[in-house]
């Protein structure tokens, strides 16, 4: 049964890690750094996370939850699955992970545990978008609080232990800087995409063409992805029919 969207059973490693992570942050930012904060720095601080937060929360959802399955039924398109066992669209790309093919197919993202298309693909760069607003002012925020801490410890005191705020600010700094660095890296390689005019699948496909031995663009092609012409499609179907009826005679 093929994928209908990131939210469809089983839901991914990823996606659960992904979102401990980030209720995580959210519960040190709210239990410790807010408090801390002094006025009116606070409501300002507040405010931005809040929308960095939100706006971080809702673009997954959606990314997450559109569903960039390739319903092309056009018989004017040259592409015909075989997998799917039917036209699509002439860019499109059959996702192992999902068993469905995708128009404009970019990558199958693990973190919303579902593919980047047409459909999605806005939405999946606002998401990266915000979280790496997200992340940024948490791991600034984790890093002032440690300042403030050895300079005021007295004061903080009162608050909270010091070790306590210490460990939590160590570990969300150090989280909100690897999604930071991380993600950091992911906007670049997408903004270089964008200036190339490629998508990630183009860009793999095109690495492997390099480092593979197969040279001929149409090898690759017959390779990596499972269609045929769709004026033969009709010819597959009538070699395929005979197969299916022999394995069905075998198991009964
Ligand atoms: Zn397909
Ligand atoms: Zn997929």
């Amino acid at each position: 049964m093929p994928r209908k969207n990131g939210f469809t059973q089983p839901i991914n490693c990823e996606q659960i890690c992904g979102l401990l992570t980030g209720l995580f942050l959210i519960l040190i930012y709210c239990i410790i750094i807010l408090p801390i904060l002094r006025n009116p720095w606070q409501i300002v601080n507040s405010v931005i996370y809040s929308i960095l937060v939100i706006g971080t929360l809702a673009f997954t959802g959606i990314a997450a939850y559109i569903d960039p399955t390739d319903y092309q039924t056009s018989y004017n398109s040259i592409k015909y699955c075989t997998i799917c066992n039917r036209n699509v669209s002439n860019d499109s790309k059959h996702c192992g992970q999902c068993n469905r093919c995708v128009a404009s197919f970019d990558h199958h993202c693990s973190w919303i545990n579902n593919c980047v298309g047409k459909c999605n693909y806005r939405y999946f760069i606002l998401t990266v978008i915000f979280l790496e607003g997200f992340m940024l002012f948490q791991f600034c925020n984790s890093i002032y609080i440690i300042n403030t801490q050895a300079q005021h410890p007295e004061e903080l005191r009162k608050i909270f232990q010091k070790e306590l705020v210490y460990a939590m600010m160590a570990l969300s700094a150090l989280f909100s800087g690897i999604f930071c660095l991380s993600n950091g890296a992911l906007i670049c390689f997408h903004g270089y995409l964008n200036v190339k005019r490629l998508t990630t699948y183009e860009f793999i496909i095109e690495r492997r063409k390099r480092s593979s031995k197969i040279s001929s663009g149409d090898d690759i092609k017959k390779y990596y992805e499972p269609y045929v012409e769709a004026s033969k499609s009709e010819s597959f179907e009538l070699v395929r029919a005979p197969n299916l009826l022999e394995s069905n005679n075998k198991s009964s």
